[in-house]
């Protein structure tokens, strides 16, 4: 049997799924506003993509990166993302899972400062593997009883919309009593929160955080595994802030579900790193990564991002008329409404959608419904979301 720690929201069997739609075993179809929490970006098994996977496994379906130099594919991806990236952030390592690859960023910020401690936020989600369960504080369940964890993190309150002015203090009092700049590292920052209720940190607080890591030398993470890939309606999520990262972490939506991640940062950065600091026998795997060229071509084709930036537009206004929605946030297709439900009766609602054909998902905060449908929803999907969701929320009002 399976184990029991993993927090099943459905009973669903999935068989098959098309688009914005999974279909069970006993043929029920339900409307997927989850994407896998945000990996599906071009949808289930967009036919481009399903050809290159196809094509890549007959012709190699590993490449492992100790054994050979590189692939077309991985040269071909390298080149499409550098291109997505801030300036100078041309060089990458990937691996097969968004926490493996917060991991890898913190390796390489100690690394290229020669520095121990990092700072991040309240209300972050980096992660499940001990080192980013010690980064994480979304909720206690995922790191209780898992303790100790790793030494030398400090977390700041989200910088959240308002915020800005008092955290930016807050980061500066830390830096001169408790995390000297010459022994921190980087800071790690969700430039919305995903699992933390769908919150986009303020830009003056993120300008403030850029002069600081500047004047100090420290490194800004960006970690975008939920908000990059066009999620939030720009490439990445740092840009809405008007100032660039130091390294970019990425995951989820870059390949469509298929399990490739990343770092990328500056050459100069990952300069530091001694032969065998990095490795790991799938990362960068070449089927993953044939998924993700033929991801990021829809994504181009399709015009992914601005498409995002519309149908979220869409769809919080469809939240937004319905009873029972007290607020909605949105960004591109990150999208919260916060209901009136007590947390139980929220909860048995996520329970109920299922009978409604609906896959959703929630948040750790309170009765906060967090969707993310593909960035390709369709206008008639939209459409049923209102009519599926609508009778939903309506049996628990
Ligand atoms: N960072 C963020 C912001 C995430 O949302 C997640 C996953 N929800 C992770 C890291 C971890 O990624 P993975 O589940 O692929 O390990």
């Amino acid at each position: 049997m399976l184990a029991a720690g993993v927090q099943r929201r459905s009973t669903i069997v999935a068989q098959r799924a098309l688009g914005c739609w999974l279909t069970d075993v006993e043929e029920n179809s339900y409307l997927d506003m989850t994407s896998g929490i945000g990996a599906l970006s071009t949808g289930h098994s967009h036919p481009r993509v399903v050809a290159a996977v196809q094509q890549q496994a007959a012709e190699l379906a590993h490449a492992q990166q100790n054994c050979v130099a590189t692939t077309e594919p991985q040269r071909q991806l390298m080149a499409s993302l550098a291109r997505t990236c801030p300036p100078g952030v041309d060089t990458f390592f990937f691996t097969s899972s968004g926490s493996e690859a917060v991991e890898n960023a913190v390796k390489l910020a100690r690394k290229a400062t020669g520095r121990p401690n990092l700072i991040t936020f309240v209300g972050g989600f980096h992660g499940r593997t001990l080192g980013c369960m010690s980064l994480s504080s979304s909720r206690t369940s995922c790191r209780q009883g898992f303790q100790p964890l790793l030494p030398g993190i400090f977390h700041l309150e989200y910088p959240a919309a308002g915020r800005a002015a008092a955290v930016a203090a807050e980061l500066d009092q830390l830096l001169e009593r408790v995390t000297a700049p010459d022994e921190t590292a980087a800071v790690l920052l969700e430039p919305v929160l995903g699992e933390g209720g769908v919150r986009q940190a303020d830009p003056v607080f993120v300008q403030h955080l850029r002069d600081v890591c500047d004047q100090h030398g420290m490194l800004w993470i960006s970690d975008e595994v939920q908000t990059g890939a066009g999620r939030t309606g720009a490439w990445w999520g740092y840009e809405h802030f008007g100032v660039d990262p130091d390294v970019v972490v990425f995951g989820k939506g870059v390949a469509s579900g298929y399990p490739l991640a990343g770092v990328a940062s500056h050459r100069r950065h990952f300069e530091t790193i001694q032969p065998n600091g990095l490795g790991g026998t799938y990362n960068g795997n070449v089927v993953a990564t044939a998924a993700a060229n033929a991801t990021l071509e829809v994504m181009e084709e399709e015009d992914l991002v601005q498409v995002a930036q519309y149908s979220g537009s869409r769809l919080a206004a469809c939240l937004r008329e319905m009873e029972g929605v007290r607020e909605v946030r949105q960004y591109g297709l990150m999208v919260a409404a916060e209901l009136t439900l007590e947390p139980d009766q929220f909860n048995a609602m996520l329970r109920c959608a299922q009978d409604y054909g609906l896959m959703l998902l929630g948040t750790g905060v309170g009765s906060t419904l967090r969707l993310l449908p593909p960035l390709n929803i369709r206008s008639s999907d939209l459409h049923q979301f209102r009519i599926r969701f609508g009778a939903l929320l309506q049996s628990f009002l």
